[in-house]
């Protein structure tokens, strides 16, 4: 499998795919003092706006250059989806004409966005909707910032933030790397959104180059891994990418970046009746992480109609628990949310692309 971390390139580039540097840069080329661009990031991740027209303290001819310049509406809400439970999942419109998932996920502790990073994805996962159309793109950094911009807009009339961003909505972020770390790099910006990194999670597959790329890269974001299967052969069957980057690789991998951030590592592991949710499974899987700092995150499948999984019986994924909390591994069971709006990755726009 070749690394798939091509830039997506536009002709008019986004203004959310700047960084505050990079638009000082900008101002400075204008002939225009930097002190704008701290002005039009203000805009951008404070007051929020919608338009260059509503940004009032720059000067008429500086608002027409940066409209002429930069596009500035990434995303088009193409529709959402309420919960009962609160969870809003949105499917965004992007301008050319492909459409992504962003979910928004309220606790009692605040306010979570699940962003997309890829439009699609190639990593095969058998169990996983996104996964079914192959890989169409990667998002640029400034459509991921996009997604939680939109996120935050549809709170403010509640005067609520997004306190948390998780990175596990469609795509795998590390074969986006650049354009996900630039993304990180705004979100925890404190003139920006300052969402603080130990409440920002990347999750991967498990692409073990990027695993100790992102470890070296020394930051607070929590790092999360799809495991799925307790040895090489199931996991392997259940996730294509396994034979390019092998179980014990990527749990090495793992090791490496407890060591050197001192951080604990979160597991998912998504039961799938009969498949990989028997308490031998449970017993191997605590096996391989005696010792580590970790944690591993129980999600009961999702049922996607294309795929012929069946859900774990409720007392046999309490059972799994039990046996990994016995052996001393830390484990939990994910909270469904948004159960009632096909809330499984990529199940609204598949169903999108089935009426498109
Ligand atoms: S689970 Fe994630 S990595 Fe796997 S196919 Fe789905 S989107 Fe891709």
């Amino acid at each position: 499998m070749k690394a798939f971390d091509q830039p997506y390139v536009v002709e008019t580039p986004f203004i959310y795919d700047y960084s505050l540097e990079q638009l000082q840069d900008w101002m400075k080329e204008q002939d225009e003092p930097t002190f704008r661009a701290g002005q039009l990031f203000d805009w951008l991740y404070v007051k929020r706006v919608s338009s260059f027209e509503e940004m009032s303290n720059l000067p008429k001819p500086l608002r027409d250059k940066l409209t002429s310049s930069f596009q500035f509406i990434t995303l088009s809400e193409i529709t959402r989806f309420e919960s009962k439970d609160g969870t809003v999942k949105f499917l965004f419109g992007l301008h050319d004409n492909h459409a992504i998932e962003t979910v928004i996920m309220r606790h009692n502790y605040g306010n979570s966005v699940c962003v997309t990073t890829q439009v699609g994805c190639r990593i095969g996962c058998t169990f996983c909707a996104s996964t079914l159309g192959g890989l169409k793109r990667n998002l640029t950094s400034g459509e991921i910032v996009a997604q939680v911009v939109k996120a935050q807009q549809m709170l403010d009339p509640e005067d609520q933030r997004v306190s948390s961003i998780v990175i596990m909505g469609s795509g795998e972020p590390f074969e986006n790397y650049e354009a996900t770390m630039a993304f990180l790099r705004l979100m925890i910006h404190p003139k920006g959104l300052n969402i603080g990194q130990r409440h920002i999670t990347v999750s991967t597959s498990g692409i073990v180059p990027s695993m100790y790329k992102f470890t070296d890269e020394n930051t607070q974001i929590n790092l999360a891994i799809s495991i799925h299967a307790p040895n090489d052969e199931l996991r392997s069957k259940l996730m294509p990418v396994n034979r390019r980057y092998r179980f014990q690789e990527v749990i090495d991998a793992c090791r490496n970046y407890i060591a050197k951030t001192g951080r604990r590592i979160t597991f998912e592991y998504a039961l799938i009746g009969g498949t990989n949710d028997r308490p031998e499974h449970a017993q191997e899987l605590a096996e391989v992480l005696q010792g580590m700092l970790c944690h591993v995150n129980l999600i009961p499948v999702n049922h996607v109609p294309e795929r012929k999984y069946v859900r774990t019986p409720r007392e046999d994924i309490f059972e799994f628990q039990r046996i990994l909390e016995k052996n001393g591994i830390n484990a939990t069971i994910r909270r469904e949310q948004g159960h009632d709006i096909a809330a499984a990755c990529g199940q609204l726009r598949a169903k999108h692309m089935e009426l498109t």
